[in-house]
């Protein structure tokens, strides 16, 4: 049977739960184990697909067509295992999964409470779809202390007691602030958060203390007497210089020696770090850099875009280069004094990347052209895709394109459609429908022309890769795209959908309707963002 790890925070919240959790699957995996990762998320939302980025940072997408957490995106990346529907779950969800049983009558006139009923159905969510793993990470959003989270550290207590000792190992992050006044670090808000999730019944094995400053041994030893805790299992966490380094930090510092201990298991064999000493070798030793422009709508929060921005960094060290990200803001570009070209003239490549809404995007469009013409490499990705095929059909003399999405137009280049296949048969989405849930969400393949670009990037004609969208690109005006010089080089397998564009006459010029940037890893680059990265290298040569 499965073993499992829960990680809870305290103190404040952005302490690292999830790199926490990514990283010490990571260090086990390592050893040979396999894991899987599990987020607990305490807020009323069914799911995060209708929260904005500025709240929530991006919408992370699983193969299964589950709209999860972002932490989701650091699970699959530090581990290479496909996240799913199964792994992440909110109170939204399991309220309206109670209450919807509840007016069937299934709970037979029974009085419906958190205790039974919530906490029963977290313990169900934790232990369902684990055989033949060896470890289950569970990550319980929030900081303890909060209302919300009190059911989850409940269900925990619960687990820890069902399951039995020797099963469970709770892992809690806290931060010791340096107090510059003073000129000490402080053990107290360590000591306080421990206190109060004990009072809950559970009692950390292994504390997790994120600081500025080492931890001297004389407060390392308050921290352990105090918390009830052995004084190897205080992990010092201080902060990285790059997110990969993590694994290779915390494993030194004797994360996974002290989460193996307290289950009583051997810390031998060592583990085999090497892939992780690869991936940092590129990062600290780049022969290159290269700045990319992404032009998109929500750059003041760069965690709207987080698999996009780890994806960029996945094709530098695909190539051995830094890769520098300037976020550049689309609306920039409508303003009357807005000036394109000098903001985009320093960049080695242009990225538009995904987006909801009509804000911005003449902007993004602008961009585009600017690529275009300019022969700078571009890459799209779903509205960016977008954007490049309503600027193609602009080019080609069809003045009023645009998208649905953006209201009614004579010109719907970009529209919404209403039946598709997948693998579960047709799909049907309707226009008046709900926004959570109305969208081609999850895997689906494509089939890519024998002679295009982005066969040769792939190496192959069949692929798959992730959906999260509502429009698609109208394949009634492929002629008119064409005249453009704008090619459709990948299409869903019944030809229906396109998936992919590109402009032969152009060095490097790629739309895609999918997010290939789920699917990148620090020790597997995603292909298209690899070979974008090297053309953006090729480019910074030219100029
Ligand atoms: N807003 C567009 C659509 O719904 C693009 C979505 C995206 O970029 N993820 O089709």
């Amino acid at each position: 049977m499965a073993r499992f790890v829960f990680v809870t925070g305290g103190v404040v919240s952005s302490l690292g739960k999830g790199l926490l959790s990514a990283s010490l699957a990571a260090c086990l995996q390592a050893r040979g184990y396999k894991c899987r990762i599990r987020k607990f998320d305490p807020y009323l939302n069914v799911d995060p697909g209708t929260m904005s980025p500025y709240q929530h940072g991006e919408v992370y997408v699983t193969d299964d067509g589950a709209e999860t957490d972002l932490d989701l995106g650091h699970y699959e990346r530090f581990t290479g295992v496909s996240a799913r529907q199964s792994d992440n779950v909110t109170t939204g969800r399991i309220y309206r999964d109670i209450i919807a049983r509840e007016r069937r009558g299934d709970y037979l006139g029974a009085t419906v409470q958190v205790i039974p009923h919530v906490t029963n159905a977290i313990k169900e969510f934790a232990l369902a779809d684990t055989d033949g793993l060896d470890f289950v990470i569970c990550e319980i959003g929030g900081t303890v202390g909060d209302i919300e989270s009190l059911p989850y550290i409940e269900a925990l207590r619960q687990l820890r007691n069902d399951l039995g000792r020797g099963q469970t190992v709770s892992v809690h992050t806290t931060l010791v602030p340096w107090i510059k006044v003073a000129g000490e670090l402080k053990t107290k808000p360590t000591q306080h958060s421990v206190r109060e999730i004990a009072s809950l019944g559970v009692q950390p094995d292994v504390l997790l203390c994120r600081c500025e400053m080492p931890i001297p041994e004389a407060e390392r030893a308050k921290i352990a007497q105090f918390c009830n805790v052995p004084k190897s299992a205080v992990i010092e966490a201080l902060d990285a210089r790059s997110i990969y380094d993590v694994p290779l930090q915390y494993h030194r510092e004797g994360l996974d020696d002290e989460v193996l201990k307290a289950f009583g298991l051997p810390t031998e064999p060592r583990p085999d770090l090497s892939r992780w000493e690869g991936v940092m070798d590129a990062v600290d030793h780049p022969e290159g850099e290269v700045t990319i422009g992404v032009v998109g709508k929500y750059v003041g929060l760069p965690d709207a875009y987080k698999s996009l921005r780890e994806a960029l960094i996945h094709g530098g060290i695909a190539n051995r280069v830094k890769v520098n990200i300037k976020w550049v803001d689309a609306e920039l570009f409508e303003k009357p004094d807005g000036d394109t070209i000098s903001e985009l003239e320093p960049m080695h490549a242009i990225l538009v990347p995904g987006g909801f809404g009509e804000r911005g995007t003449e902007g993004k469009i602008a961009s585009v052209r600017f690529a275009k013409e300019r022969k700078v490499p571009f890459f799209g990705i779903c509205l960016g895709m977008q954007m490049a095929c309503i600027e193609g059909a602009r080019a080609a003399g069809i003045e009023g394109a645009s998208s649905t999405e953006f209201g009614d137009t004579p010109e719907p280049v970009v529209g919404m459609i209403t039946e598709w296949m997948s693998e579960e048969g047709l799909q049907e989405r309707r226009a008046g429908g709900d926004l959570g849930g109305t969208m081609r969400l999850g895997a689906y393949e494509a089939t890519l022309g024998g002679n295009s670009h982005v066969a040769a990037i792939y190496g192959k004609t069949q692929i798959s890769e992730r959906h999260r969208h509502r429009y698609e690109v109208n394949a009634h005006y492929k002629a008119d795209l064409e005249k453009s010089g704008l090619v459709f080089s990948g299409m869903s397998p019944d030809g229906r959908l396109p998936e992919i564009v590109e402009r032969p006459d152009h060095p490097w010029f790629v739309g895609v309707q999918f997010h290939p940037e789920y699917k990148s890893r620090p020790f597997d680059p995603h292909p298209l963002f690899a070979s974008f990265i090297a053309a953006a290298l090729k480019q910074s040569r030219l100029v």
